[in-house]
C-alpha cells in the first residue's frame, strides 16, 4: 500500500520502497483517503552507513563528493527525519591515529552542515578496531548507548571495538541489563554495524558473539534491527527478528559469500551513484513497524 504522499515522494527522486514488519501484521494503516494522520504515533528516521570517509581508490572516483552529495539529498527531503543515525565506517581505516582523527574530523565537518541537527553516531571497524574506539570517542562519544524517541526504545551495540569482532561479555551484560527495564512488548529498535547473526563469516560479516546477543534480543516481541558494514540492503529473519542492511555511501560490495573474496563491484561511469544510497524509515509506534524507503545519492 503506498499513499499519496509516499508516492510523492517516490516519484520526486525516483526510490524504492519495501513494508516490513517484525511480526508480519497487516500493512501500513491509511485511511481511505489515503493519507495517514500525523501524530506521535509515527515518526521518521535516516540511516546513513559505511561512508568511508578518506576512500581513495578505483571503486569510486568520486570519494571525494559522494558524502556531500548524499547530504544535499538528505536535507532536501520532504519530509526531515526526527533524526539521523550513521551506523558505521564513517571513515576509511588508516594505520596512524593522527590521520584517523584528521579523517574523523573531516567527515563530522560535511555532516554538520546536515539540516537535522538530532544526529547519531555508531562506529565501524574502520573507526575503531585498530584503537579500540579511542578516536571514535573523542569525536562522537560512547561507542554503545540507548535512548528513548517518541515510544521506541533505541540500543546501539558496538561489535567493532574489539578487534576480534566481538561484542564482550562486559556490553553483553549492559545490554541485558537495559533490555530489562523494557517490557517484552515494547517497540524497540538495534542499532549495530556488523550482522549480528551468520551472514558470510568468512568475509567478516558476522559478529563472534552475535549468537549471545540474539539470544537477549528473542524475549521481545516487537524488536528490529538495523545495520550496515556489507553495502547492500540485505533483508533476514532470525525467528520473529528481522534485520535489515542498508547500501553504502562508497561502493557496492558482492552478495554474501558469492565468491572467494569480498572486492569491492567495479565503478561504472555511466552511473557512477550505482548500488549506493541511503534509507529513510518511518516507524509506526504502535504497530512497532517500519516501513523502509531507498533513495539514491543524489536526485535525478
Ligand atoms: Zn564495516
Amino acid at each position: 500500500m503506498i499513499n499519496r504522499r509516499d508516492f510523492m515522494r517516490l516519484a520526486a527522486v525516483g526510490g524504492g520502497a519495501v513494508f516490513v514488519s517484525g511480526l508480519g501484521r497487516s500493512a501500513l494503516a491509511a485511511d481511505s483517503t489515503g493519507s495517514v494522520a500525523p501524530g506521535y504515533d509515527e515518526f521518521f528516521f535516516v540511516q546513513l552507513s559505511d561512508m568511508h570517509w578518506g576512500y581513495a581508490g578505483p571503486a569510486n572516483p568520486d570519494a571525494a563528493n559522494t558524502l556531500k552529495k548524499a547530504v544535499v539529498t538528505v536535507n532536501a527531503l520532504e519530509h526531515q527525519p526526527d533524526f539521523i543515525i550513521f551506523t558505521g565506517d564513517l571513515t576509511h581505516t588508516t594505520d596512524d591515529p593522527k590521520e584517523r582523527r584528521t579523517r574523523l574530523a573531516g567527515f563530522r565537518e560535511i555532516v554538520s552542515e546536515l539540516k537535522v541537527k538530532n544526529v547519531r553516531f555508531i562506529p565501524g571497524e574502520h573507526d575503531a578496531s585498530l584503537d579500540n574506539g579511542a578516536a571514535f570517542k573523542e569525536f562522537f562519544g560512547p561507542t554503545h548507548y540507548s535512548f528513548d524517541h517518541k515510544g521506541v526504545h533505541f540500543v546501539v551495540v558496538d561489535n567493532v571495538s574489539d578487534p576480534g569482532a566481538s561484542i564482550g561479555d562486559a556490553q553483553l551484560d549492559w545490554l541485558k541489563a537495559d533490555l530489562l527495564k523494557q517490557a517484552n512488548d515494547a517497540p524497540i529498535v538495534v542499532f549495530t554495524h556488523r550482522p549480528l547473526f551468520d551472514l558470510a563469516p568468512k568475509w567478516d560479516w558476522a559478529t563472534r558473539d552475535g549468537a549471545k546477543a540474539i539470544a537477549l534480543l528473542m524475549p521481545y516481541q516487537n524488536l528490529t534491527v538495523f545495520y550496515g558494514h556489507i553495502h547492500q540492503e540485505h533483508h533476514h529473519q532470525t525467528g520473529h527478528i528481522a534485520h535489515h542492511s542498508a547500501k553504502s555511501l562508497i561502493f557496492p560490495l558482492p552478495a554474501p559469500g558469492s565468491q572467494d573474496k569480498r572486492t569491492p563491484l567495479p565503478w561504472d561511469p555511466a552511473m557512477p551513484n550505482n548500488g549506493l544510497g541511503f534509507r529513510e524509515v518511518e516507524a509506526e509506534v504502535k504497530e512497532a513497524q517500519y516501513k523502509i524507503t531507498e533513495f539514491p545519492v543524489t536526485r535525478g
